[in-house]
């Protein structure tokens, strides 16, 4: 039985009870003509329609390329690869959910309930792989949305894709918040002992009960520096990436989230600060004040400063640049901890053109 707590505005309707889920929450889709007002006449609400199915659904899709040639604000241009659009573990920050409203869904419960997968992704990888015009670039795989969510553990194209990379001698980063990436040990093991691999674990708390309600189903804290221990013992090349660093809200972590990484066996670490973009700066707005009302307003007042001055209107430069007091403070403490806990080793190289050389299955004849 679900119950409809809050209608906050003809934009956004805010359900409860839906179990495991972030953001709980139906939203506009930005670019769509169909609005939720069209179904909400302020006395009927059509509970059927927007409770049918709680169940996750998985969707095939029939995409052209499995590469996408991205600028992302924080890391730079790249060669990134999602084998999944909209990700079950329901972050309520993510970025990525806004392009869920590309394919016709929201960026609410859509996001984490409609997820759409690239069935032909490893036959698409090797047809690009093969061809003259890749120079074995580095690939992040989850530059979008993570590629070891609970999707994977059965239609494991994840894995798919990384024994293509292995059998090409390509190099890869991957990021991830499930500990379901080591599962494929015996890939990444093979993929180390020839450079071509670095794993990026994502620790955004390690306070529990912040995680349950901030990114529900990803992998728990404790769950997460196990894959960390893991992955570094098998040689494995294992780094933190710690994000989004949300001012008022897990800032307070950084030292202990390094501490406890690096005792794990972590040997670098990356971080971003939060850019809430589009509508997932309402989703996100909406969250807090119903999740932690006491001190919404001042988490958002410290996001709107860092993002310089806006809370939806993210410019990544204010990020980068350090512009604000909190930001500051913020990039200080990390580099502060970095070094404390060891976490600025050198990362290994592997880039392209050394270690991405190009190498067909022909050639490993002779
Ligand atoms: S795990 Fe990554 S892609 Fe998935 S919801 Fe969280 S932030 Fe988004």
């Amino acid at each position: 039985m679900y119950i409809i707590i809050m209608i906050l505005d003809k934009n956004i309707v805010n359900l409860s009870n839906f179990r495991g889920r972030g953001v709980q929450t139906l939203i506009n889709n930005g670019l769509s003509k169909h609005h939720l007002e069209h179904f909400w006449d302020g006395s009927y609400f059509d509970e059927e329609f927007f409770m049918a199915d709680e169940k996750t659904k998985y969707i095939p899709t029939h995409p052209k390329t499995i590469l996408n040639r991205i600028n992302n604000p924080d890391m730079g241009p790249e060669w990134s690869m999602n084998p999944y659009q909209g990700c079950e573990h329901g972050c309520v920050y993510c970025y990525a959910r806004i392009t869920h409203e590309y394919w016709g869904y929201n960026a609410g419960l859509d996001f984490e309930k409609n997820i759409l997968y690239k069935y032909n992704a490893a036959e698409l990888l090797e047809h690009k792989l093969k061809s003259k015009s890749w120079k074995g670039e580095k690939i992040t795989i989850s530059g979008n949305t993570d590629c070891y969510q609970p999707a994977e553990q059965k239609l494991k194209i994840t894995r798919q894709l990384l024994e293509i990379c292995l059998k090409y001698n390509q190099s890869v980063v991957i990021i991830t918040k499930n500990a379901l990436v080591c599962r494929d040990i015996d890939i990444l093991e093979k993929m180390a002992a020839k450079g071509l691999v670095e794993v990026c674990m994502s620790i955004t708390t390690l306070n529990e009960d912040l995680r349950k309600v901030l990114e529900p189903r990803t992998s728990s804290s404790k769950n997460k520096l196990k894959v960390i221990r893991t992955l570094s013992e098998h040689s494995i090349p294992v780094g933190v990436l710690l994000a989004p660093i949300i001012p008022g809200l897990n800032s307070d972590e950084i030292f202990k989230i390094c501490e406890a990484a690096s005792n794990a066996g972590a040997s670098f670490l990356n971080h971003t600060l939060l850019h809430l973009n589009g509508t997932t700066a309402l989703l996100f707005e909406n969250w807090i004040h119903k999740t932690f009302p006491l001190k919404a307003s001042r988490v958002l007042h410290q996001i709107a400063e860092a993002q310089g001055g806006s809370l939806n209107k993210d410019d990544a430069s204010n990020r980068r640049k350090k512009s604000s007091a909190i930001g500051q403070a913020i990039h200080q403490q990390v580099r502060l901890a970095k070094s404390k806990y060891q976490l600025n080793k050198a990362r290994q190289k592997i880039a392209p053109l050394k270690l991405g050389i190009k190498q067909t299955p022909q050639l490993n004849l002779f």
